[in-house]
């Protein structure tokens, strides 16, 4: 295909009728492209836009959810260092300091020692070396000891062993080589089976030297008592065994003694044997109460102690030295034994000059997570379709429930400097919800589209047709001039013609001049016809015309009208029949109107017939209606063109190939004078057969004819 053949299609195309059909087509086609275009558009927008704003609101609650729990241990921050810039914390003697439920408890380093003011510590960590005897400066005391020793175990002289340990006792005079040589003066009494001197040996320690280090590490006072219960013990005296191993174990839990871990194990574990021995279950009862007091305490002090180690690492360097600080407060998040511990730290930026290096606390996880987390998030509005939860950085859901499976994760935060170490994790309950939001607003977009595509279709529709009637309208009207001037003009000048030619005498015979007149009749009455249809239609046009109604007798009005029609045709070879009805009415009918139809049916039967016209009219009464039918055998309209006959101006076929003059405007009169009598026309036709049109005109009230 070349380019002026695509260019000669074109040309054709948008000459002819498809130039109105591609202009329609691309005004509906380019409008609605864009339409789905923007709606598509729209849908997209709308959900990046809803699931922004989602977006955006739980990002704000987890926000706010940080800002709020953070509020809370900057207050402690705050406290923390007003506590080390007044150095006050030692002055008060009561646990005000410790009145924030979030303070779990609180620390201080001084001179590179790590002290929990506020703590009962039972005992210290196993750690340090432990000696079998008390070392003394004394030879002489040394050589005692070993030959008592020597006397007491291998030669089993327990009465020398005892000389000896006195002797050392005179010469000694330190409170801790005393509390030893007493000890071991007590034991060689118990050896000796001296009861109450031994007893009596061992008050004089747990009273004079409760504090005094033995070698074996415990205080004196311990290990004597330990010895006074197994004295009475043994002497089965109950109820002084029962009072002193409840007052032992009451100061063992109180912490009287500093301790470390072994010892204390060891000392517990004496008194809890003894009692297991005693065939008592009251005692029995009384210590287990108090070993659970025990218990606990030491679970408490263990959690101290090995907290204590991570703070010390934190807080000061290998050495023991306090670990130079950027800020004044510093925030730690340290494994202790329950996991995970915070420790909020207030301590010197340069290595202080006095004695007080820190203080800090250790955050109360669990009042953390119980208390001020959910009163925290009360104060958050959490949307219906939204799910908070906190998780702790092993997973497990501390606040809140986890929505069902089919809810979509959207957030999931941190604590403002991982502090607590938990995951906020925020979710959309119902995402369908969202989707059938979206799709709520998809399904409008597309019927709102496909309503203004139907509108746009339905007007391009009606504006075609439209288009199409008054270009049809505008052609008719020029053929009509056309063929109105031309109508005018030939009858005109026939009539000019003989009206000159009589008037100059140029006619000599008298049947000539006869003839002449009856053409120019003949002319003039086809001129007046021509001239009525115009003005009665332009008359019904303005509403200006009326029946004028009037006794008819249907019979006689017929036979003048075929009658006049036969003479105007003048010719034989036309053939009118008149078929009526030996019953016709006289009707209540506009003569002159009736006339017109007729006429007009006859002229038209005539006109459209080759050859010799045969018509035959019949008018019958039917059931109070005159239906008169005017039948012939000529040419006959095509089957889609039946309706159109009636319309102005409308001829079938075109200028070129139509032989018979006409206006169109004949059946368009005949049908409207029907109408205005309130009847009917209805035309049937076939074509190179013949056309019957018939007419029914109701005629209520009326007498019949006379004739017949
Ligand atoms: P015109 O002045 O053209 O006769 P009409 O309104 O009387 O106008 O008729 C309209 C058209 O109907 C005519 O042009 C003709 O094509 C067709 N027509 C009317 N009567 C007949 C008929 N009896 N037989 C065939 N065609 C007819």
């Amino acid at each position: 295909m070349n380019r002026t053949h695509i260019r000669n299609i074109l040309r054709i195309a948008f000459k002819s009728r498809a130039k109105v059909t591609v202009i329609f087509l691309l005004s509906l086609g380019i409008p609605s492209a864009f339409l789905l275009f923007l709606a598509v558009r729209g849908v997209e927008y709308d959900r990046t836009l809803t699931e922004q704003r989602l977006l955006a609101e739980h990002r704000g609650i987890a926000d706010t959810l940080v800002v709020e729990v953070d509020k809370e241990i900057l207050l402690i921050e705050q406290r923390l260092l007003g506590w080390f810039d007044q150095r006050s914390l030692f002055n008060e003697s009561d646990t005000t300091n410790k009145s924030s439920r979030l303070i779990d408890e609180l620390f201080v380093l001084v001179e590179g020692d790590l002290v929990y003011p506020y703590a009962t510590l039972m005992y210290d960590s196993d750690d340090g070396p432990s000696q079998l005897r008390v070392q003394t400066a004394d030879a002489q005391i040394d050589r005692m000891v070993d030959e008592a020793e020597r006397n007491e175990f291998q030669l089993k002289n327990y009465v020398r062993a005892g000389e000896l340990y006195r002797a050392a006792l005179n010469r000694s005079t330190t409170d801790e080589t005393k509390a030893d040589l007493y000890m071991r003066l007590a034991r060689v009494h118990m050896r000796m089976e001296e009861w109450a001197q031994a007893e009596e040996t061992f008050g004089l320690v747990a009273e004079r030297y409760e504090h005094s280090i033995l070698p074996g590490g415990l205080p004196g006072g311990l290990a004597a008592r330990l010895e006074l219960i197994g004295l009475s013990h043994r002497a089965i005296d109950i109820n002084e065994t029962r009072s002193r191993l409840i007052s032992l174990y009451g100061e063992l839990i109180g912490g009287t003694w500093s301790l470390r871990r072994s010892q204390f194990k060891f000392a517990r574990n004496k008194i809890e044997l003894i009692a297991g021995e005693l065939e008592n279950s009251d005692i029995r009862r009384e210590i287990s109460d108090l070993g659970r007091t025990a218990d606990s305490m030491a679970s408490r002090t263990d959690y101290l102690l090995e907290l204590g180690d991570a703070v010390e690492s934190i807080i000061l360097d290998s050495a023991g030295a306090p670990i130079e600080s950027a800020t004044l407060c510093e925030r730690y998040v340290v494994t202790g034994p329950n996991g995970r511990n915070m420790l909020l730290v207030a301590k010197s930026i340069k290595p202080h000059p006095e004695t007080l290096m820190a203080v800090g606390v250790i955050v109360d996880h669990s009042a953390l997570a119980t208390e001020t987390l959910p009163q925290k998030i009360e104060q958050i509005p959490v949307g219906r379709n939204a799910t908070l939860v906190v998780r702790s950085d092993d997973g497990k859901v501390i606040y809140g429930e986890l929505p069902p499976e089919t809810a979509r994760l959207t957030v999931s935060g941190l604590f403002k400097d991982d502090f607590p170490s938990w995951k906020i994790e925020l979710y959309q309950n119902d995402p369908q919800f969202f989707e059938r939001l979206i799709s709520g607003r998809q399904s409008f977009y597309i019927y709102a589209l496909l309503t203004v595509v139907l509108v746009m279709i339905f007007g391009t529709i009606m504006t075609a047709r439209m288009m199409s009637r008054e270009l049809e309208l505008a052609r008719m009207k020029s053929d009509f001039v056309s063929t109105v001037s031309h109508e005018f003009r030939s009858p005109l000048t026939s009539i000019r013609q003989m009206a000159e030619m009589l008037k100059s005498g140029r006619v000599l015979s008298d049947e000539r001049r006869e003839q002449y007149y009856e053409v120019i009749l003949e002319q003039s009455e086809r001129l007046s016809l021509l001239v009525s249809n115009i003005l009665d239609l332009a008359k019904i046009d303005e509403q200006r015309f009326t029946l004028d109604y009037e006794k008819v007798d249907v019979k006689q009005l017929l036979e003048t009208i075929v009658l006049q029609a036969r003479q105007q045709a003048g010719d034989e070879s036309i053939a009118i029949t008149l078929d009526t009805d030996s019953k016709l009415p006289i009707a209540t009918l506009d003569g002159g109107a009736v006339t017109h139809i007729m006429k007009n049916l006859i002229d038209n039967a005539i006109k459209y017939s080759s050859g010799s016209p045969e018509i035959t009219i019949t008018a019958r009464s039917d059931n109070h209606d005159l239906v008169i039918t005017v039948e012939d055998r000529g040419i006959g309209i095509p089957k889609g063109e039946v309706d159109k006959v009636f319309e102005r101006f409308y001829r079938v076929g075109d200028e070129f190939t139509r032989k018979v003059k006409g206006t169109g405007l004949g059946l368009a009169l005949v049908r409207e004078l029907v109408h205005a009598h309130g009847g009917t026309i209805k035309l049937s036709s076939e074509i190179q057969k013949g056309s019957s049109f018939t007419i029914r005109l109701p005629v209520v009230n009326n007498k019949e004819s006379n004739h017949g």
